[in-house]
């Protein structure tokens, strides 16, 4: 893995591994056992400074400081939704705006998290995807969102589940992603069940395998149309891996957690909520260990596109439903604090973006020029 440091020179420790801090302890002469008790000071207690680490000897102590910092988000804000959600606005040590977002719901609470400032995948319906990608979050940063959340939070609002649903695409920061999900499971740092853990991706196929062969966590992709040619149209990503690659794709993946994937379907009226959508929907689903989370699209002053009607969603997830598919309807939260799906990040719109990024160069020919611009956008997306 690459070592984060900061401008002074220390390394972030919260983006290392517990065999890597135990390689940088036995590496300063200190002894293998206590880099599992400064894991557990880091994860389980969220301490933030070493002298908190009160059975770490001195000495050791010293050690640290002197080649580590622990790594905080700093809070900017937290807005509380009427319908009890909090979103959480965060700056990075760079000063860019990450969010996450706590949704409580009979009972359960999931927290949205964040996996890149911006995105690099430009769907034309999603307000993140108007920032760009600025850059990958790292370890630490992903890490410190449930740990920080629940420092700020009392036990009504204990995190339950985790879904990584929040600015950025997963799987295209897997790098950063898959030792940061290591630290959610393990039960020495932030133990979340992996049963309790979904990833949500646009479906970058080789990302998506490489993941459900590391790890065991929960899987959901974002399906959006029923073909090339519809989706091609909302998520660029669509010329890169087509529909039938990415289905067949799903169809293979081992799945180590729960024993479906959940396929996320955003539904524009006009635009993918047809009755024959419905049926072509009914086909693609066909030999996938599947269940579909149908989305109403939030509507929002930036884009022309219609949330479908009450009656007419649920006549869609009839359909799916009378034909075996199982199908549920996404409640939208949070839509008073700009928290609810698609919408986070929108404040931050105006900043500048990163120099030379190429994204904002599709931007903008996508402005002059229509949709049709994102030939080139998913060249270095492996
Ligand atoms: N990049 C990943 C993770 C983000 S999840 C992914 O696409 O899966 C965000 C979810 O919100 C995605 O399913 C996306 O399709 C959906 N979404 C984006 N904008 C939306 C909007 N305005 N209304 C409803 N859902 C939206």
């Amino acid at each position: 893995m690459p070592v984060f440091t900061r401008a002074d020179g220390l390394i972030d420790l919260k983006s290392l591994s517990l065999p890597e801090i135990e390689a940088g302890l036995t590496g300063l002469g200190s002894e293998r056992f206590r880099a599992l008790q400064v894991y557990k000071w880091l994860w389980q207690r969220g301490v933030a400074s070493f002298d908190e680490m009160t059975n770490v000897a001195k000495s050791v102590r010293a050690l640290l400081a002197e080649r580590y910092y622990i790594s905080f988000l700093d809070v900017i804000a937290v807005q509380k939704s009427v319908d009890g959600t909090h979103k959480f606005v965060w700056q990075t040590e760079d000063g860019q705006r990450i969010e996450s977002v706590l949704i409580p719901d009979d009972g359960r609470n999931t927290l949205c998290v964040s996996s890149q400032v911006g995105c690099a995948m430009a769907c034309t319906f999603c307000l993140t995807g108007d920032l760009g990608l600025r850059r990958h979050l790292r370890p630490s940063e992903i890490c410190n969102q449930p740990l920080q959340v629940r420092q700020r939070l009392d036990e009504q609002y204990r995190i339950t589940n985790v879904v990584m649903m929040g600015m950025g695409e997963p799987l295209h920061n897997i790098d950063n992603l898959i030792p940061a999900l290591e630290i959610y499971l393990d039960e020495q740092a932030l133990n979340f069940g992996h049963r309790k853990l979904t990833v949500s991706t646009v479906g970058l196929v080789p990302q998506l395998q490489r993941l459900a062969e590391a790890l065991p966590v929960n899987i959901a992709v974002s399906l959006n149309a029923t073909t090339d040619e519809q989706r091609r149209s909302v998520m660029p990503i669509t010329r890169k891996y087509s529909l039938e690659e990415l289905m067949e794709a799903c169809r293979t993946l081992p799945l180590k957690a729960t024993k479906r994937i959940t396929f996320e379907y955003v539904m524009m009226a006009g635009v993918n909520d047809s009755m024959a959508d419905a049926q072509r929907l009914v086909k693609l689903m066909r030999g996938q260990k599947a269940k579909v989370n149908l989305i109403p699209y939030n509507e929002n002053p930036d884009r022309d596109i219609r949330r479908p009607t009450d009656a007419l969603v649920r006549q869609f997830q009839h359909h799916l439903v009378t034909h075996g598919i199982q199908a549920s309807v996404r409640v939208t939260r949070g839509r008073d604090i700009s928290a609810a799906c698609g919408q986070l990040g929108k404040a931050d719109e105006s900043k500048s973006r990163v120099d030379g990024d190429k994204i904002a160069a599709i931007r903008i020919r996508r402005e002059g020029e229509g949709l049709d611009t994102s030939r080139f956008v998913f060249d270095d997306i492996v």
